[in-house]
């Protein structure tokens, strides 16, 4: 009877330690240990045995059946870890994940563009503050209070006297007080308008220029601002200078190149005129100049003002403004 019970034992050990497999080893468990199984059938065969040899058949063939339970949960438990190490639940023929890269936005990359061709001709880049005193912004440019040309622009006021700047232009007086000539700087940055639609939002981008010296003419303008456009778009780009009206400069002149859409054939660009207006110019008014103590029988100068958004609309062909700042990644992933 003894014999029995450690024939059940090692038969039992040599079949747990063969098996492979989860299934098996529950197989195997249900075997042995299970309602029917072969120790649990034994041990209620001991109340059969005589007498004297009951107790050691009971404790024998109670410690196989923990050896057992033992054995098998030994045995499940490194099964587990050998399926785990095998299949970490990776597919590691999967393409790995990239993360994505980012770019400059576009005004950041058309803005960087025009500071460096400008620097090529001798400009150097300052900033101003973007809330601006009323006087930086206004009086020091020759645009009095209650002077029509500040209808001209809806300015957001934070008091009566100071104003989100509306134009980068309010750079320059505050350059040329600090500074005697000769001054050749360009202001980037941002501006205000109280506006809002297709082609104008609340906040945009300009570029202003500034260059004041002995004997600065008209002449040297039409060559600066001609070359920033032929090196900005095209060499061969034809532009024409348009008489104009700015409180600032005089006599002053809007400045066209030759649609980029149409070729000047007329488009719905260009308004069916062959020519895009880029930029705003002229020779610096001489209040402007005596307002920043500089001797007007001495020195002249020219000023130029143009939309980062406006330019970048043309160099790429966007066709709505708002779209530079909401942010959509499929627009931006364009660039
Ligand atoms: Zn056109």
């Amino acid at each position: 009877m003894e014999n029995t019970i450690e024939k059940i034992y090692s038969e039992a050990l040599s079949e747990i330690d063969a098996a492979s497999d989860r299934k098996t080893m529950e197989a195997l468990s249900t075997r042995y240990l299970g309602r029917k199984g072969f120790v649990t059938q034994y041990l209620k065969g001991i109340s059969s045995l005589p007498e004297a040899e009951r107790p050691l058949a009971g404790k024998r063939s109670n410690e196989v059946k923990k050896e057992l339970e033992a054995r098998i949960a030994e045995r499940l438990e490194a099964i587990e870890a050998a399926a785990e190490a095998a299949d970490p639940g990776i597919d590691v023929t999967l393409p790995g994940r990239t993360e994505p890269t980012g770019s400059l936005h576009p005004l950041t990359r058309i803005m960087t563009e025009m500071c460096e061709i400008f620097a090529r001709l001798g400009f150097s880049v300052v900033e101003g503050p973007e809330v601006e005193y009323d006087y930086y912004n206004f009086e020091a440019l020759n645009i009095p209070k209650h002077h029509p040309a500040r209808a001209m622009q809806d300015t957001f006021y934070i008091s009566p006297e100071t104003v989100l700047r509306t134009h980068t232009s309010s750079t320059q007086p505050r350059v040329m007080e600090k500074t005697q000539p000769p001054v050749r700087i360009i202001a980037p940055g941002k501006v205000y308008r109280c506006d809002s639609d297709l082609t104008h939002t609340p906040m945009f981008h300009q570029v202003e220029g500034l260059y004041v010296d002995e004997k600065v003419s008209f002449g040297d303008l039409k060559g600066v601002l001609t070359s920033f456009i032929h090196q900005m778009f095209d060499p061969g780009i034809s532009l024409r200078f348009r008489p104009s009206y700015f409180p600032f400069t005089e006599p002053s002149a809007e400045v066209d190149i030759k649609c980029v859409a149409c070729r000047g054939k007329g488009c719905r660009i260009c308004s069916h005129t062959g020519w895009l207006e880029i930029l705003g110019s002229g020779m610096v008014h001489p209040a402007v100049l005596e307002n920043a103590g500089y001797d007007t029988s001495k020195v002249s100068g020219f000023a130029f003002g143009m939309g980062v958004e406006r330019i970048t609309m043309l160099k790429y062909g966007v066709d709505d403004i708002r779209k530079y700042f909401e942010n959509d990644i499929r627009f931006l992933r364009q660039f």
